[in-house]
């Protein structure tokens, strides 16, 4: 029987919901795009969208910047980072996060992560004490959420400010609370493959009124801030508005428009995603050598990406598995690589934060494979990749076995 192959894309989203469609055109139709553009008694897309993700995420404050990577930028300046100083981050995320710092002016202290793939408590204590950094660049990567109560209780302890890089769990919740919720302020990206769609595009939420006013002068709002309804009063804005400089990175009434529709879809689409999710883990569960990601009973999470771990796996055997899946039409992204590809890196990789060492982070890494799960799937495909990837792990344990055998042969 010919191996069974794979056929859809790992890259391709859904389309933006007709209601959005029609809310974009009329927005081009009338050509005020610019936030700030509006005509009397009109309310911008970008405002009316701030709030409604305000009332999402029961927030007080929310803002809408030009990208997931300026929202935590912004977030980290609003917070005060000074040039030089440390903040800490996970081992374990995406190339924006330290970017972020840097572009700040910040030092990215990587801290280690679990065989959950959440954040380390024990190393955060000790690099917090260690460094004395103030801040704490939260990342829920790939949507794993560690303890949220026992993590505020212990940077309440260590004196930390949390700000929690969200780009992975819009929509989700920790205990009932929304994620972005625990931090002093919540950052989002509305990129396309996360899970609201505008091609480019960020938010941010807090409760914090200067946080939030600073967040807003930062963001290019000029003297025009009553325009944001999610903001909060004129006075908050009096005090700080001539010591907050202006970087620009406002959000369009385009992108805005094409997002307020997807805020209501946010709860379908986890359930959608769940779906997913559980077909994948349940056709992987139970193979030898490959080890699955235990979910915690707290955390609702989104299942727009998969991880699981091939512990202690040389390189070229990982390579192999790579390869027979590729093969198969199963895209595979493995974070142990040396070389950076696409959008995989690890942070040995981002040189500018300097020579680090996270051992316990390494180990995990060189065994970490991740797909993605857009929601163009159906839950028969996830099922399908699962025997695909089944296949090809007993496929290399089989050929293992007989090279085994065969090797005293030939000698
Ligand atoms: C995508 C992403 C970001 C940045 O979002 P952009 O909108 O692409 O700037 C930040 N953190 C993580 C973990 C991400 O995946």
């Amino acid at each position: 029987m010919k191996p069974e192959v794979f056929t859809g894309s790992f890259t391709q989203q859904e389309p933006i919901p007709e209601e959005a469609i029609a809310a974009a055109v009329a927005v081009m139709r009338h050509g005020r795009l610019h936030r700030y553009n509006t005509v009397a008694g009109e309310t911008a897309e970008a405002a009316a969208l701030e709030a409604e993700f305000a009332a999402f995420t029961g927030a007080r404050f929310c803002l809408a910047v030009a990208s997931g990577g300026y929202a935590l930028g912004c977030a980290l300046r609003a917070c005060g980072l000074a040039a030089g100083d440390p903040v800490l981050t996970n081992a374990f995320t995406l190339a924006p996060v330290p970017g972020a710092i840097a572009a700040a002016g910040g030092r990215p202290v990587f801290v280690e992560i679990g065989p959950d793939l959440t954040l380390d408590f024990d190393d955060l204590a000790g690099k917090a004490r260690a460094t004395g950094a103030r801040l704490l660049m939260l990342s829920h990567m790939r949507g794993h959420v560690c303890d949220m109560e026992a993590l505020m209780d212990l940077c309440g302890d260590l004196g930390l400010q949390v700000i929690e890089d969200c780009a992975h769990t819009m929509g989700a919740a920790w205990n009932g609370v929304p994620s972005g919720r625990h931090g002093a302020i919540g950052c989002y990206s509305t990129q396309t493959y996360k899970h609201m769609n505008s091609g480019e595009g960020g938010l941010v939420v807090t409760d914090d009124e200067d946080l939030a006013a600073r967040m807003i002068l930062l963001s290019g709002s000029y003297m025009l801030y009553a325009r944001h309804p999610a903001a909060p009063g004129e006075e908050v804005f009096r005090r700080l508005r001539l010591d907050i400089p202006n970087v620009s990175g406002r959000m369009d009434n385009l992108r805005a428009a094409v997002l307020r529709p997807q805020i209501a879809m946010l709860a379908d689409r986890r359930a959608r995603w769940a779906a997913l999710y559980r077909r994948l883990e349940a056709g992987l569960a139970g193979i030898p050598g490959l080890r699955l990601i235990a979910r915690p009973e707290s955390e609702a999470y989104m299942g727009s990406s998969f991880q699981f771990l091939l512990p202690d796996w040389e390189p070229a055997r990982i390579r192999a598995f790579l390869a027979g899946a590729v093969g198969r039409g199963v895209e595979l992204k493995w974070f142990g690589a040396d070389e950076p590809q696409a959008f995989t890196s690890r942070y040995p990789h981002w040189r500018y934060a300097g020579v680090q060492s996270c051992p316990a982070t390494d180990r995990i890494l060189a065994g970490l494979i991740d797909l993605r799960l857009p929601l163009t799937f159906s839950p028969e495909d996830a099922a399908q990749i699962a025997r695909i990837l089944r296949d090809e792990a007993l496929r290399i344990g089989q050929a293992e076995a007989v090279a085994a055998v065969e090797t005293p042969l030939i000698q």
